[in-house]
């Protein structure tokens, strides 16, 4: 048994499953400098419903939630086995909040495969994922990522997978590899607290540039999980890639040891 540390990863465009640039890099060589966990507990921005449920399929789908993409996207596979036994227990470590086990409705969605399928290419570490309650408030998600903390000695990666900047309106395709001004601004002031005192987290969404950088809070909420996991493990946080890109998406990915 080894700790294993907790991250949040910046996934940006489902694109990055088909390129090879320095995030999809980052995201290899994090893999490859950890042993292998036994599974994977993954928060994806891309399910986000009005419940709390872990998906507990021994065969979960793979769900191409996306439209505009080319084919060849859209006929990735990425069939990584479930794991029954630790949606359940995941279940249990939620007490007393109520996190229902869907055997059937979800699967792995691209926020979750866009990732591994760059970090265990051959799809052989047992997922499951974690849906994100959108009715409940920042601290609920905080709070439950805490809970999931205690899966860290147990050779569990966790992973969250969303963007601290995500605007798709304000995408802009010329940006390659920069942000707006304001989309870095904010992804700094993020990272700031972070790698500081990852437990005053909503305090940024007093910030000016909030409303921009978190249009909606499905890219963002991840981060809670992984920012309330780091704040009662009291944990040391640094990133493992920095930068935004198209103007309005933030790929900065973080990760969390426990000391
Ligand atoms: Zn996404």
């Amino acid at each position: 048994m080894s700790i294993m540390p907790a991250l949040f990863i910046g996934h940006g465009s489902p694109m990055n499953t088909l390129e090879t640039n320095r995030y999809t890099n980052a995201w290899s060589e994090m893999a490859a400098s950890l042993p292998t966990p036994r599974a994977i507990v993954a928060i994806s921005a891309h399910w986000y419903i009005n419940a709390s449920a872990v998906t507990s399929m021994a065969v979960p789908r793979v769900i191409h939630d996306f439209y505009g993409f080319p084919q060849e996207l859209f006929d990735f596979d990425y069939p990584a086995p479930g794991s029954p036994d630790l949606a359940r227990q995941v279940a249990q470590i939620a007490q007393p909040d109520v996190v229902h086990l869907d055997d059937a409705t979800w699967g792995i969605d691209h926020g979750t495969w866009s990732v591994l399928a760059k970090m265990y290419p051959a799809a052989d570490v047992p997922v499951v994922q974690l849906a994100i309650d959108a009715s409940k408030p920042l601290s609920y998600h905080m709070d439950l990522g805490a809970r999931l903390a205690s899966l860290m000695s147990e050779d569990v990666l966790i992973v969250g997978s969303g963007n601290v900047v995500h605007n798709l309106r304000m995408v802009a395709w010329g940006h390659d590899d920069h942000g707006y001004d304001w989309a870095q601004r904010f992804d700094d002031d993020v990272r700031q607290l972070m790698t500081t005192n990852a437990g005053a987290l909503p305090e940024v969404s007093a910030s000016d540039d909030y409303a921009l950088a978190v249009p909606t809070p499905d890219h963002f909420y991840p981060l809670a999980y992984i920012a309330g996991l780091a704040a009662s493990t009291s944990s040391h946080v640094s990133t493992f890639a920095e930068g935004c890109t198209l103007g309005s998406l933030s790929m900065t990915s973080y990760r969390v040891d426990i000391n």
